[in-house]
């Protein structure tokens, strides 16, 4: 199957073309055709199995073929965080550019009064987040008696979120005879009773989850404190083989001041995150790539999609809020058949989170008994040493014995930056990771959409003429 069967005009198929994709995936071929032809769907589908082309690439066609500027939003899509909220704008943005139409993205954490102007001047694409869009609603700033296209996009988090009861107030303001697109990755009871609702004789389509546990990635929860995260990564990046790694963090100052204290300890480590520009993130990723560092401290929405080769080691610095950000980061690792490993700290508040993370990979991580990682190699040398007793003071090829429960970062020394100088020995004995029985689940608490980072940590589509608030 080939995109061009799909239906889909040929400034979209150049834009797809131009995105580097050449086949739809399962689920834009299953929904393209029927979206095209005004039929509400159900798409059970989740992320990474590419179901926001599924509905982005329809709906450009069917809004060009309609008026061109309109004073009300003619379409709107739900979901249930910025951060994908913003995916999606860009998604537009990306697959949008042979077409002329203007979008708006209602999320928190950017200006309303700059929302509500970007509303004024008509829109034919609304993106939003359920409490912003009611919020501006209430306000009596907008209208939706104009949008004949709904997309109700993550429904099962909307559940989780709380969400729910305002997606059916939003439903109900919108014309009755509109299309409605739902996507959700399973179908809980109160999803299907939504369906059931707001939608007309759908047209259903599952796909099967995207890649499976990737074998080839050995994944790892450390226990640590929240004020020895630090001390905790930079063991483990002593204690492993780290060839080249990239350190995830959940917010953009954390990416730089993390980055700043790895730069501080002589590793050579670089960052990436939205607040930087393309042609700054393009050169840092050049130096990554070349080895002129080999650590890149990165945010989620800038390191997506990224592919560098021979990654070694992905490090959580921060457990990921959304469970498919931890598949996506993790994923940078052990590609195209090679072996990599994936640490994940866990103070005691990412419980939930890493609840969340084991539910949706039906995967238990083990666990490193006393937060103290031991690399590969150490393994080995300890298994072929296995009668001659460790002295605790002994630093193997050159390493200084650094102590995992040091507090302070007043001593910066060196590293070698790929790895092969300064080593530190575990400094107790080897600890067999042990799989964690995950946490009960507690009913998810009603969450702002902003969730709780209040640096927006992902790029601003350029179309937006929006500001930030910060
Ligand atoms: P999504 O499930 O929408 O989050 O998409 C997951 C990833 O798949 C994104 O990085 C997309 O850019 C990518 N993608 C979308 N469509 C295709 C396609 N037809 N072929 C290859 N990759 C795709």
């Amino acid at each position: 199957m080939k995109f061009a069967d799909l239906g889909l005009s040929d400034e979209l198929l150049r834009a797809v073309t131009e995105s580097g994709y050449d086949e739809p995936t399962p689920i834009q071929a299953g929904a393209i055709p029927s979206v095209l032809m005004m039929r509400d769907m159900i798409g059970i589908a989740q992320t990474g199995t590419g179901k926001t082309a599924s509905f982005v690439l329809p709906m450009i066609d069917i809004l060009a073929h309609g008026r061109t500027r309109a004073l009300m939003p003619r379409s709107l899509i739900l979901e249930p965080t910025r951060e994908l909220a913003a995916q999606v704008a860009e998604n537009f943005e990306k697959y949008g550019k042979y077409h002329k139409l203007s979008m708006a993205l209602l999320i928190g954490g950017v200006q309303m009064g700059d929302q509500i102007k970007a509303l004024e001047k008509g829109v034919d694409v609304l993106i939003a987040t359920p409490g912003r869009l009611m919020d501006l609603f209430e306000r009596g700033k907008i209208l939706l008696t104009g949008c004949n296209l709904l997309v109700i996009d993550e429904a099962d988090r909307m559940l989780d979120m709380g969400f729910i009861p305002d997606i059916e107030n939003i439903c109900t303001k919108l014309p009755a005879n509109r299309q409605t697109l739902l996507f959700s990755a399973t179908m809980p009871a109160p999803i299907k009773r939504l369906a059931d609702k707001f939608l007309s004789n759908p047209k259903t389509i599952e796909v099967a989850r995207p890649a499976s546990r990737n074998e080839n990635i050995e994944q790892f929860v450390v226990k640590t404190a929240e004020r020895g995260k630090r001390d905790t990564l930079r063991s483990l990046i002593e204690a492993e083989d780290v060839g080249t790694a990239i350190i995830f963090c959940n917010r953009k100052t954390t990416v730089r001041e993390l980055a700043k204290s790895l730069q501080r300890y002589g590793y050579k480590a670089g960052e990436i995150h939205g607040d930087m520009d393309q042609s700054s993130r393009i050169a840092e990723l050049d130096r990554f790539k070349a080895g002129t560092i080999n650590i890149l401290v990165a945010s989620d929405v800038a390191a997506r999609g990224l592919d560098v080769k021979g990654v070694s080691h992905v490090f959580n610095f921060d457990a990921p809020w959304h469970p498919d950000d931890y598949v996506h980061r993790i994923g940078r690792t052990g590609r195209a058949g090679a072996k990599g490993r994936a640490f994940t700290l866990v103070t005691p508040s990412d419980d939930e989170a890493l609840d969340n993370i084991q539910k949706l990979t039906g995967y238990t991580i083990p666990v490193y008994g006393g937060g103290t990682p031991e690399s590969r190699s150490d393994r080995s040398e300890r298994d072929a040493d296995a009668r001659e007793p460790r002295s605790s003071g002994r630093s193997g090829r050159g390493g200084r014995g650094r102590n995992v429960t040091e507090k302070t970062e007043k001593e910066p020394k060196r590293s070698d930056a790929r790895g092969s100088g300064s080593r530190t020995e575990p400094k107790s004995a080897a600890t067999t990771p042990t799989p964690k029985k995950p946490a009960a689940r507690k009913p998810a608490p009603q969450q702002d959409e902003d969730g709780p980072d209040d640096g927006w940590n992902g790029p601003m589509p350029g179309f937006l003429s929006v500001g930030f608030d910060s």
